[in-house]
């Protein structure tokens, strides 16, 4: 193997061209194309082997809460790692931080969300869901109650069954999914799907699709419905005020275990430490991860019920984990985590200070030619393009301008994340009302930029 510390641009970028499968990612234009090469982050900014420094819109995938280049966390890491690097939590053994870190979640999550099981990515907290979901109906004797609804455009992580319950038509037609046993509804998208409705008609209506499909598969075959609070990468959907309690309702009338996916969400995106608090959505299942650590090591969790744990319990030993479940060094890393954002009051800020600011700097951009919406929800925001302000008209074919948009913020030294036509962003907590600034000065220039191309004024 050669030293690689000092190759050039072109050399790191040919050698991923030629061993590295990147994931959602066109492997015949990956042959000829170019991956940026990221070195190194420090607080909301990322470097690249051509020396930019571009800000981060989006806090990695979602997940680096407290921002790049903590110490505490590398520092939590190191003296986890020289204490006790490994050992497994199978076979009646457990060690300090996975035992603490749970008492903690119990703390910080929901009243009745006492109980935490751990992976190391959202898809398999999803994966284990499913499995939890289904022996435990076993459990109370109504084997038939197996069928999970979910929405369209939402996100639940890449496994067989984290895609099956995904709403994301490009996901299934590659993999012959959904897997039986998955079923979707219209999702609580006002902008795309509202028409004539106002946002709190839309809501109920949204919500009543969800009962609709309940009652037409019969109750008695619904398991669970899955939702994240705010779908995030199906480009940032904020549901109307009328939608969660209406699906709180609907899915406490038929039985139905209500699940939210708090994947992105969680650990302050929305202004509180879930967005289930947020939107007052009393789950029984809430997968974690991204945020749990942010994103410097790989963790996830369940958190359920007493009545969820104890049911499980009726059918013996519950036939699942992962090696890794409870890894000693990421909820070490988790803990670090936590501790910084509550000493640094990251989310009370952001529900009061910079999540309020940002909605602010947003409804700047309301003006420019290619707007259609702006909408955010503390941390969490996105902007809608459109091709005709009035009509909320989408573009054809749908995701070219997005993507336009999305290189020119970059030329600009913006990360935003597009999604059809849906700039998406989700800044690390840390960001200061200057910096937010900065994003937005950037991405009006990128939409400015967007507009010459294609030709609008
Ligand atoms: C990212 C994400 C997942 C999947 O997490 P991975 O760690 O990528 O498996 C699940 N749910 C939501 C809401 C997500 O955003």
């Amino acid at each position: 193997m050669q030293r690689t510390h000092n190759w050039t641009t072109q050399e790191w970028v040919e050698a991923d061209r030629k061993h590295h499968m990147r994931p959602f990612t066109d492997y015949v234009e990956a042959k000829t194309g170019s991956a940026r090469i990221v070195t190194r982050a420090e607080g909301i900014y990322t470097f690249d082997t051509e020396g930019n420094e571009v800000l981060d819109g989006m806090a990695g995938l979602w997940c680096t809460n407290v921002g790049y280049g903590r110490k505490e966390l590398a520092d939590a890491a190191y003296s986890q790692m020289m204490e006790l690097p490994y050992y497994n939590t199978f076979f009646n053994s457990a060690h300090k931080p996975s035992i603490e870190l749970a008492g903690v979640l119990a703390e910080l999550t929901p009243d009745g969300l006492d109980h935490a099981f751990y992976a190391s990515s959202g898809s398999e907290a999803n994966d284990t869901i499913v499995r939890m979901v289904r022996h435990y109906w076993n459990m109370k004797g109504k084997p038939a109650k197996k069928t999970f609804i979910s929405r369209e455009y939402a996100y639940h992580g890449t496994t067989m069954a984290a895609a099956s319950l995904g709403g994301m038509s490009g996901m299934h037609g590659q993999a012959d999914l959904p897997l039986p046993g998955f079923e979707h509804v219209m999702p609580p998208y006002w902008y795309a799907f509202g028409g004539d409705m106002t946002p709190e008609e839309f809501g109920m209506a949204a919500a009543k699709a969800v009962e609709d499909k309940i009652l037409e598969l019969g109750a008695d075959k619904v398991a669970a419905f899955i939702g994240e609070p705010i779908q995030g990468a199906g480009a940032v959907i904020i549901p109307p005020e009328t939608y969660w309690p209406e699906i709180q309702r609907i899915c406490k009338k038929h039985d139905v275990l209500l699940i939210a996916d708090e994947v992105i969400c969680g650990f302050g995106r929305t202004g509180n430490w879930f967005g289930s608090q947020t939107f007052d959505i009393k789950p029984d299942l809430m997968p974690i991860a991204k945020g749990l650590t942010s994103g410097y090591i790989p963790l996830s969790a369940v958190m359920t019920t007493d009545d969820i744990v104890d049911t499980l319990g009726k059918g013996g030993e519950f036939q699942h984990g992962f090696t890794y479940s409870g890894h000693p060094v990421a909820c070490a890393v988790a803990l670090a985590n936590i501790d910084v954002i509550k000493r640094e009051n990251l989310v009370e800020r952001t529900r009061t200070d910079t999540g309020p600011y940002l909605s602010e700097k947003l409804a700047e951009l309301q003006d420019h030619p290619l707007v259609g919406e702006v909408r955010s929800v503390g941390l969490i925001g996105a902007i809608e393009l459109t091709k005709n302000k009035e009509t909320r008209e989408l573009f054809e074919p749908m995701g070219e301008v997005g993507a336009k948009c999305k290189s020119h913020c970059m030329a600009n030294g913006l990360i935003m994340r597009s999604t059809r036509d849906v700039m998406v962003m989700s800044p690390p907590l840390i960001i200061t009302r200057a910096e937010i600034d900065i994003m937005i000065e950037r991405a009006r220039k990128g939409l400015d930029a967007t507009a010459k191309e294609i030709g609008v004024a």
